[in-house]
């Protein structure tokens, strides 16, 4: 998957490249997609995925959030979170319940 990045405006160091983003509610399958920027890791060969699967977005209070929800509940698996390419739509990484 090639990747084209663009520079980052807070950290010189760190580019960053285009992503879509999909969250899904799990209970209802409700989707929700936007396209967004993400830092770049050249040893990955793609955008960072520390954030999405370990740091602050691997959560649900934050997954929660483009849906109008505020629990702050710090629980896993009530949303599914995938990345795609943003021009060929393939899945870049995919977390909880796709089919
Ligand atoms: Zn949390």
């Amino acid at each position: 998957m090639k990747w084209t990045t663009k520079p980052n405006p807070r950290h010189k160091d760190t580019p960053l490249c285009d992503v879509i983003l999909q969250i899904k509610r799990n209970a209802d399958g409700t989707l929700n997609e936007q396209l967004t920027d993400v830092c770049y890791s050249p040893e990955e060969g793609g955008p960072s995925l520390f954030y999405w699967s370990e740091g602050n977005f691997s959560c649900d209070c934050n997954r929660e959030t483009p849906f109008g929800e505020d629990t702050e509940d710090c629980t896993y698996g009530r949303y599914s979170l995938r990345l795609l390419h943003p021009e060929t739509r393939e899945v870049y990484y995919q977390d909880g319940q796709w089919d």
